[in-house]
C-alpha cells in the first residue's frame, strides 16, 4: 500500500483548483493500492487558496516550531501545514504505509527542493512538511520525477 499526491492523480486540489495529473504514475502504480492524500486539505486548507511557501527554512525547521509557512499576503498558515503532515502521517501509521509517492516542490509534498518563501521561484534545498514527517516516521519517499 502507498501513500501519493492526490493533484497527481488528476484530484484539484492544488492551491490554484487545478491537478498535476501525472499519467505515468497513474499507469505505475495501477496495480497497487493507492491512498491519495491532500495534506493541504487534510490540513483544513481551502481549495481553491493563497499560494503558501515555507519561509527561512525547511519542513524540518517547521516541524520543530522554529520556521514558519507563509502566504504569498504574508498570512501566516504554518498549523494548517502541520496538522496536514499530523493527519498525513496517522493515515500513513493506520494503514502500515511504508512508501510515498509525492508532488516535487510543494512546501507539504516536496523533496529535496523546495521554493524559498520569496515566491520568486527560487529552489532551495529542503523538504516539506509532509515529507519530512514521513522521512522522520521511517517512510520511504520518492517524487513524480523519480518514477520510471
Ligand atoms: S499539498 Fe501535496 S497533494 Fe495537495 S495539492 Fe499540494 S502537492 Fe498536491
Amino acid at each position: 500500500m502507498i501513500i501519493v499526491s492526490a493533484c497527481l492523480y488528476g484530484v484539484n486540489c492544488r492551491f490554484d483548483g487545478k491537478s498535476s495529473e501525472n499519467a505515468k504514475i497513474i499507469d505505475a502504480f495501477k496495480n497497487d493500492q493507492v491512498i491519495l492524500v491532500c495534506p493541504e486539505e487534510l490540513g483544513g486548507l481551502k481549495t481553491p487558496r493563497t499560494p503558501c511557501e515555507i519561509y527561512k527554512g525547511t519542513g524540518k525547521e517547521v516541524l520543530k516550531g522554529m520556521s514558519k509557512v507563509k502566504s504569498s499576503k504574508d498570512e501566516d498558515f504554518t498549523r494548517y501545514f502541520v496538522k496536514g503532515a499530523e493527519e498525513t502521517l496517522k493515515i500513513a501509521k493506520r494503514f502500515d504505509v511504508k512508501k510515498a509517492i509525492l508532488k516535487s516542490k510543494s512546501p507539504s509534498c516536496g523533496l529535496n527542493r523546495i521554493y524559498n518563501g520569496n515566491f520568486d521561484k527560487t529552489l532551495v534545498k529542503g523538504n516539506g512538511v509532509t515529507a519530512q514527517i514521513l522521512i522522520d516516521n521511517g517512510i520511504d519517499i520518492i517524487t513524480e520525477n523519480e518514477v520510471g
